[in-house]
């Protein structure tokens, strides 16, 4: 299947750069899609331009008709995303049907948000004196470039198009060349939503033939990256020679922090959901387990029968709990780290190698680390596959201390059934979102972001969209 990986100025074409788009599950090819380069970009970025007048003066109420359009296409286009999402990614098909609907819901609240600003708009400012009038214009920031990972990339995309959308935005995305094939479908249908030609771009390709010149673009106003923190400082080195806005989401280095009053099962349960979900291909894994020690023996045995259990396969049956790491870079990087991890000392409790029973597409086994030293690559780096180091903690002090250690800061999970210790630690920890006794649960009205290296900006929530707003005032004598 050879497809057009270039949509721009309401136009599909073809570009001159093949990508080879992989099954993970079975290595096989699923599609060629022709990507572009800094042409593209160019054409891609003028188009955007010559839309941005009429859009950007549109009222709110108009973009929220358009985003609900596209929440509806995605509604009807459901089981078409749920399977190329699944079978690009590998996520077993229920985690793919989340992501469905998280896309869904996301461009249902920027609607609601874009519908709010009609009314908000040049609302009046107090001043200290009567000689003056002010009014404050929330205005959108221009052309944007939005340039998305792998892991969950239709979700990462809608995180970034709707609010940028709402805003009166125009825009140029860049899906992950690993996963092109669900943006290609929700172009589709964004092609169908009745947005201007122009409004919306899609340039398909690799981070350096389309994220390069993207980021370095001077007509680009801002580019809202999610990816590695390597390219990340790449992205805003260039965008820094034209004082460009930047909004990152990086890596994380998350805890789970399981107190002395904890349930169990709970603990068990979130601790493999927050290792093990997307095959542990999460920014916001909480790939360490922090654990009261009075617990520790219990909660480790009980982690490693459950973990055993995981059933690893392909994304279809309905049986398997994980897939396949996305490609083999990536299979190549995590069978790395566990070699470390083995050289570094730690203990391999269970997992750590390939399934005996899958001798094809790029599985790991859901991996368990113990006695992991605090100063190696496995407790300190991020991963991005499913491997956990599980550690026991003397006490509550020493659990926050242990998850705060960390050059990243994007999220947390504390169980216990002591509410008070619960609330008290999740406000000590240094994350910009903390679960309790909860899975990772991600609502559209709630911030996404972290502390330290983990992100510069939030997404979602009223944040996510003055993120590609400016704000203008105007003064008047009066
Ligand atoms: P990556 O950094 O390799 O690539 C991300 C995107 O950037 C891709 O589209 C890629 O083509 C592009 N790119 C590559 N080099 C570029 C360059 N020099 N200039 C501009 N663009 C370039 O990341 P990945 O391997 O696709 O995804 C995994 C990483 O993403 C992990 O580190 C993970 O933590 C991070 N991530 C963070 C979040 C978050 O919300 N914080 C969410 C998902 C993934």
């Amino acid at each position: 299947m050879k497809l057009p990986g270039l949509f721009i100025d309401g136009v599909w074409q073809h570009g001159s750069h093949p990508l080879m788009v992989i099954n993970p599950s079975n290595e096989q090819l699923l599609a060629e899609v022709h990507g572009g380069d800094g042409a593209a970009v160019d054409r891609a970025t003028a188009a955007a331009w010559a839309a941005f007048g009429a859009w950007s003066g549109s009222s709110g109420a108009e973009r929220a008709k358009v985003l609900r359009t596209i929440a509806e296409g995605v509604e009807q286009r459901r089981e078409r995303l749920v399977f190329l999402q699944a079978s690009n990614n590998g996520k077993p098909q229920a985690e793919a049907q989340m992501d469905v609907d998280d896309v869904i819901a996301t461009f249902r609240y920027y609607a609601e948000l874009a519908d709010g600003l009609d009314a908000g708009q040049d609302s009046a400012v107090a001043l200290p004196s009567d000689d003056f009038v002010a009014r404050l214009r929330r205005e959108p920031c221009g052309v944007v470039g939005l340039i998305v990972p792998w892991n969950f990339p239709m979700v990462t995309t809608a995180w970034k198009l709707a609010p940028a959308l709402a805003a009166g935005c125009c825009v140029v995305l860049k899906p992950s060349e690993v996963t092109p094939l669900a943006e290609l479908e929700l172009a589709g249908i964004i092609a169908e939503a009745g947005l201007p030609e122009g409004v919306f771009n899609l340039v398909c390709g690799t981070g350096i033939a389309v994220g390069v010149p993207l980021a370095a673009d001077p007509r680009i106003a801002k580019i809202s990256f999610t990816g590695s923190n390597a390219v990340g400082v790449q992205v805003m080195q260039r965008a820094a020679e034209t004082i460009k806005g930047v909004s990152l989401e990086l890596g994380g280095k998350s805890s789970l922090l399981v107190l002395a009053e904890a349930d169990l099962e709970l603990a068990v349960e979130l601790a493999c959901l927050g290792g093990f979900f997307n095959a542990g291909q999460m920014c916001s894994a909480t790939s360490r387990v922090l654990v009261a020690e009075a617990l520790y023996p219990d909660f480790i045995a009980r982690l490693k029968t459950r973990t055993e259990m995981i059933r690893v396969g392909e994304p279809f049956t309905g049986e398997h709990e994980m897939g396949p790491l996305v490609n083999a870079l990536q299979y190549q990087r995590v069978q790395g780290h566990i070699a470390a991890g083995l050289e570094s000392g730690a203990r391999l409790l269970c997992g750590g190698a390939r399934p005996l029973d899958l001798p094809c597409g790029y599985f790991i086994s859901p991996t368990v680390f113990t006695d992991v030293p605090l100063d190696s690559a496995l407790w300190r780096q991020e991963i991005f596959g499913p491997v956990l180091c599980v550690r026991p903690v003397a006490n509550e002090a020493e659990a926050v201390a242990l998850a705060n250690d960390s050059e990243f800061g994007l999220v947390a999970s504390v169980i216990s059934n002591d509410l008070v210790a619960a609330e008290r630690v999740a406000n000590a920890l240094q994350a910009g979102l903390v679960w309790i006794n909860a899975p990772q649960v991600i609502f559209p009205q709630t911030a996404w972001g972290g502390y330290k290296q983990s992100s510069i900006g939030r997404e979602l929530g009223p944040w996510g969209l003055s993120a590609f707003q400016e704000i203008k005032h105007v003064v008047r004598a009066v």
